[in-house]
């Protein structure tokens, strides 16, 4: 199990390393993708292989040349990398259109010199209008045909199905990972469950299919564990990994996430029957609530009391990527509701290059001390 671990942190540390040998051996071609909820099935199905990039600690300093410097550190460091040539490795980059920095940054992609921008994902701005299935299959089948095209793939709706079964597979796996957070919390602490999560994004789908599965069997039936505050964390990504690690040292316990980079993401399949594009486009219009998703079906204060609750969780963090819109809007309704459901919680802005934590490790020390021990859960 450690063995696993130490891998996949390896190539969190280093992705570029491990994605140039994967591209040697497989002659897969790399295709860069901004979160959230692209399809990542239809670039590997064209052949080639997603990276997700949910961002990097790097210092910035020449993306400020190109977009403002208030716009969220995941699309400026992603920008960087590009910029000083980490991404060169790429064959091109995708975009799913979740937000307005997504969408201007994609236009400034568009423009760099080496840019090599394949196509940009539109999702319905109303997802519960009569024609956004239509809309979004439109969009899934240009997408999936220019990467056809780029990687000169033959694909069958049957490959295509057989595709969504391997990152099913990917999604159940990662699911009961999670789900045990919350019988073993300590077990399957935050080193454990967080670095899966980073690593399911770029290690290549079947070898982490593997590892998570041998992961899995080596964590057994773990033992009951002692009583500790419990906490759902909520965001986009919970970056820098140590004020998130801060949690536990504090003596807190995660046992439940609604992460863009956690359970938003893995919570739903694609079905594996019939049309799998039709499959494609029920999944995405079938997701949970998500600041980016614009659903105005879905109460996600209600659903977040809900998920809370369910999980019996003594407290709520927040991890707020500084400028990250979407989930700035939510936050003072979701604080609200579980004001309201006398569910403690905590807000932390971050970025991905803040440095200086000393004073968020203040903060969490004092919300954790504030939930006593856990034990009446
Ligand atoms: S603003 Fe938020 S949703 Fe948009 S790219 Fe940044 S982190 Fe993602």
């Amino acid at each position: 199990m450690q063995k696993i671990l130490d891998h996949w942190e390896k190539v969190i540390e280093d992705p570029q390393t491990y994605l140039e040998e994967l591209n040697q051996r497989t002659g897969r071609g790399i295709v860069g993708v901004f979160p959230l909820y692209y399809p990542m099935e239809l670039i590997w199905v064209a052949g080639a292989h997603p990276w997700e990039l949910w961002g990097n600690a790097a210092p910035i300093t020449k993306a400020d040349a190109h977009m403002q410097s208030y716009a969220c550190s995941l699309s400026r460091s992603n920008l960087e990398a590009q910029l000083d040539g980490r991404l060169d490795l790429l064959d091109g980059v995708v975009f799913a259109r979740k937000c307005d920095t997504l969408q201007n940054l994609a236009t400034i992609w568009e423009n760099l010199p080496d840019g090599r921008l394949i196509d940009v994902m539109r999702f319905p701005v109303n997802p519960g209008s009569a024609g956004a299935a239509a809309f979004l299959r439109s969009e899934i089948i240009r997408n999936r045909d220019r990467l056809g095209s780029l990687f000169d793939a033959q694909m069958s709706d049957e490959d295509l199905s057989e595709t969504i079964r391997l990152f099913n597979r990917l999604r159940r796996g990662l699911r009961t990972l999670l789900s045990m957070r919350a019988s073993t919390p300590k077990t399957v602490g935050i080193r454990t469950w967080y670095t899966a999560l980073r690593a399911s994004r770029i290690v290549d789908r079947e070898e982490f299919l593997e590892q998570l599965e041998e992961l899995l069997d080596a964590l057994g039936e773990p033992d009951p564990e002692p009583a500790a505050p419990r906490l759902l964390v909520t965001g986009m990504i919970p970056e820098p990994v140590n004020v998130l690690l801060e949690l536990e040292a504090q003596g807190a316990v995660v046992v439940d996430d609604d992460l863009g980079i956690g359970m938003r993401s893995v919570a739903t399949d694609a079905s594996e029957q019939g049309d799998p594009v039709a499959a494609l486009v029920q999944q995405y219009l079938s997701r949970g609530p998500c600041p980016t998703l614009h659903n105005d079906a879905h109460d996600r204060p209600a659903y977040l009391v809900d998920r809370a609750e369910r999980a019996g969780v003594d407290g709520v963090v927040f991890f707020r990527l500084k400028f990250c819109d979407p989930e700035a809007f939510d936050y003072p309704d979701c604080k609200e509701a579980l004001d309201k459901a006398k569910i403690p919680t905590l807000l932390l802005e971050t970025e991905w290059q803040s440095a200086q934590t000393g004073a968020l490790r203040t903060r969490i020390q004092a919300f954790v001390e504030t939930l006593g021990s856990g034990e009446a859960k």
